[in-house]
């Protein structure tokens, strides 16, 4: 191809970049995961990146109105896009130290970052917290993960001290018995003047927790755009109050320091716009009825015809409110592994899990129109 000039277009045949480069696509029967993709963008979706794509733009004049818009969408004060939620984290966690030590983030030391705590409940550790260590502040870890002494107010009165600067609170359906819900931590965190930093990465739907949590007193909320946001893989959503959010605007991408490494490419800040606009006005009723329309296709065709037992299963792992066929083996000669390695060896290969029971679950959030009749017909040709 010669040299073409920017803005003409080449009319070239639709490619599919995974044929091309010989990897295979896969029904997603597990759920937003994001080692599968996360989820998959909307047309609607595609189109707005593509159209920021095909211009120059003023990267900030961009940000500020595709935040405040998002603010408005969201129902919150103000709004960022990181990319990701672990990124937002990152982030939030560096704004509340510069709050903490009263400079801007570029100009403290490590050690300065290092006299900053980050308190949270040892029920709330998980592998995506990790990214606070790395920016250099130290973890205070309150009450204990089960359920031999449950924590009280006194544990946070006295854990909460001059050094301070946030409380990190994962809000999943995966954590350990051992911390006090978010409503009486936030009394107890805005007594002491810190703010509260809640993970909801997947925890959408519900679409009201896009404010929920900010109007239940956290100070920033962070949701992956790449899960049930349907927004492009590597983007994330900061939602919460205007302070911290200017302070995350002020470290983040394009500045230089920490926010460099964590680029937001335009194509991302307007897919991620695109996809909330069409999130907070989908029908999520008609999509819990489809995907109860799935669940009972499954059924029909599965359930009692010798190899499964085939139940509703709410809510799915991540405590969303979608149902999900929990297909239980009850032939001897299966195992869910055996199952799980014949859907995965198909053409195309389908994902699910087995989350170590005695079956495999067949979510459907994440399936399209006709996928559900494709794993039926595998299943039936189970042998
Ligand atoms: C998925 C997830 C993250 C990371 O989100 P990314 O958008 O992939 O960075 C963080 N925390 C929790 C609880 C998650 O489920």
């Amino acid at each position: 191809m010669g040299f073409v000039p920017q803005g003409k277009t080449v009319k070239r045949e639709k490619m599919d970049i995974y044929d091309e480069l010989g990897v295979s696509p896969i029904i997603n029967a597990a759920g937003t995961y994001t080692v599968l993709g996360g989820s998959r963008m909307s047309e609607e979706t595609l189109e707005a990146m593509n159209s920021a794509a095909r211009n120059f733009v003023s990267l900030r004049d961009f940000q500020k109105a595709a935040h405040q818009a998002i603010a408005k969408l969201t129902k919150n004060e103000a709004a960022y896009v990181s990319n990701g939620a672990a990124a937002g984290l990152y982030l939030a966690i560096a704004a509340c130290i510069e709050r903490k030590l009263g400079k801007p983030f570029y100009y403290l030391t490590k050690d300065q970052i290092a006299s900053c705590t980050i308190l949270m409940f040892k029920a709330h550790r998980n592998p995506y917290d990790l990214v606070i260590g790395h920016l250099g502040a130290a973890y205070r870890e309150l009450s204990f993960p089960n359920r031999i002494f449950p924590p009280t107010e006194a544990d946070l009165e006295y854990s909460i001290d001059e050094h301070t600067a946030a409380i990190y609170f994962a809000s999943s359906a995966w954590v350990a018995p051992g911390f006090l819900p978010l409503d009486v931590l936030v009394k107890k965190a805005k007594a002491k003047e810190v703010p509260v930093i809640v993970d909801a990465a997947a925890q959408l739907p519900p679409v009201e927790n896009l404010w929920r949590f900010s109007e239940q007193g956290a100070a920033i909320t962070l949701f992956s755009g790449g899960k049930d946001l349907r927004g492009p893989q590597a983007s994330g959503l900061m939602v919460g109050c205007q302070e911290l959010i200017d302070r995350v605007t002020a470290i983040g991408f394009p500045h230089y320091g920490i926010g460099r490494m964590l680029k937001v490419g335009r194509e991302e800040l307007a897919g991620l716009y695109a996809a909330i606009k069409q999130y907070v006005s989908m029908d999520h009723h008609a999509r819990y009825a489809w995907c109860e329309a799935q669940i009972v296709a499954l059924q029909e065709a599965l359930d009692g015809k010798g190899i499964f037992t085939v139940r509703r299963s709410f809510p799915n792992e991540a405590g969303q409110p979608i149902a999900r066929a929990f297909l239980e083996i009850t032939n001897p000669r299966y195992t869910p592994e055996y199952v799980q390695d014949f859907l995965l060896q198909g053409k195309p290969p389908i994902y699910a899990y087995s989350e170590n029971l005695q079956g495999i679950f067949i979510n459907p959030m994440s399936l399209k129109a006709g996928e559900t009749e494709i794993i039926i017909k595998r299943l039936q040709a189970l042998r």
